[in-house]
Order: structure tokens, then C-alpha cells, then sequence
């Protein structure tokens, strides 16, 4: 597999309860390096078209309600399989399914304050960096 690039968010939940440095060393221990970060309040309009895939589902509301509740850490994770290799660290949507050691396991409260996102595919990943990043902010 080949060097790639994913997309990450550090969720309110997770900000809120100051876990930022307990999740970024889970990726880095995972071999992912940071290789882009910031510190921002999402607002409504970006959450709502982040998360516009979704925008039908009973959860949509809610969601971007959490999403703008608190600051977030946007990331850009760098490393050999990054984007299967982030979903894994993560672990499953709902921390009741996510396995041991996974940030969603660890640190997760709920299936909506589930503490992380991250891209689920190459596709997905390039927007999401583009959505939140210019090139110039991406230091390898
Ligand atoms: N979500 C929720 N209720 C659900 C499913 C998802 O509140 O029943 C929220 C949750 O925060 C999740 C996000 O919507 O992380 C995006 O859902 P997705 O299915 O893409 O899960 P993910 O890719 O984050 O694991
Ligand atoms: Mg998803």
C-alpha cells in the first residue's frame, strides 16, 4: 500500500473534555503522522455541507448542533494505508460495537458524541482536506 493522506476531526466531545493530545498520540502511536492542524470553531454553514451526505438522516440536525458546540481540531494524517489505518485507530461508529484500544472505545460517549471523524475513502479524503486546508497549510 501507498503513502496517503486522510482527513480527521478531533470532535467536541473530545475538545470539551480535553482530550486532544490522549487522541493525536493514539494516531502517531498508529505510525500516522500530523502533517496539518488547527484549532477552529466550525460554523453552522461549514458543518452542514461537511456533513451533507447526511443531510436526510434523523440524525442531521443533531449532529451539526454538536459539531458547532464546541471548538474542533481539524487534521491531515500522512502515513502507509492512512485512510483504512485512521478508521481502524478510530474504531466503530458506535463505541458499543468499537473494538479495544480504539479512541471511540476509550474515549467515546455516545454513538452522535463519538469524539473523531475521519474520511472513509480516497475520494472523500482529497475533499475534506480541500474543505478545510490549502496547500500551503500541509507541511510534510
Ligand atoms: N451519527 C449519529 N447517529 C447515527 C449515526 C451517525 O449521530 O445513528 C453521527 C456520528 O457522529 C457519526 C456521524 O454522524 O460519526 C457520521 O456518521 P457515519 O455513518 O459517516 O459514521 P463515521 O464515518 O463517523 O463512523
Ligand atoms: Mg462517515
Amino acid at each position: 500500500m501507498a503513502i496517503q493522506r486522510t482527513f480527521s476531526i478531533i470532535k467536541p466531545d473530545a475538545t470539551k473534555r480535553n482530550l486532544t493530545g490522549k487522541i493525536i498520540a493514539k494516531f502517531e502511536d498508529a505510525g500516522l503522522r500530523i502533517v496539518a492542524s488547527k484549532r477552529i470553531r466550525m460554523t453552522r454553514e461549514q458543518a452542514e455541507a461537511f456533513y451533507g451526505v447526511h443531510k436526510e438522516r434523523p440524525f442531521f440536525g443533531e449532529l451539526v448542533d454538536f459539531m458547532i458546540s464546541e471548538p474542533v481540531v481539524v487534521q491531515v494524517l500522512e502515513g502507509e494505508d492512512a485512510i483504512a489505518k485512521n478508521r481502524e485507530v478510530m474504531g466503530a461508529t458506535n463505541p458499543a460495537d468499537a473494538a479495544p484500544g480504539t479512541i471511540r472505545k476509550e474515549f467515546a460517549l455516545s454513538v452522535g458524541e463519538n469524539s473523531v471523524h475521519g474520511s472513509d475513502a480516497p475520494e472523500t479524503a482529497a475533499e475534506e482536506i480541500r474543505f478545510f486546508f490549502k496547500d500551503e497549510e500541509i507541511v510534510g
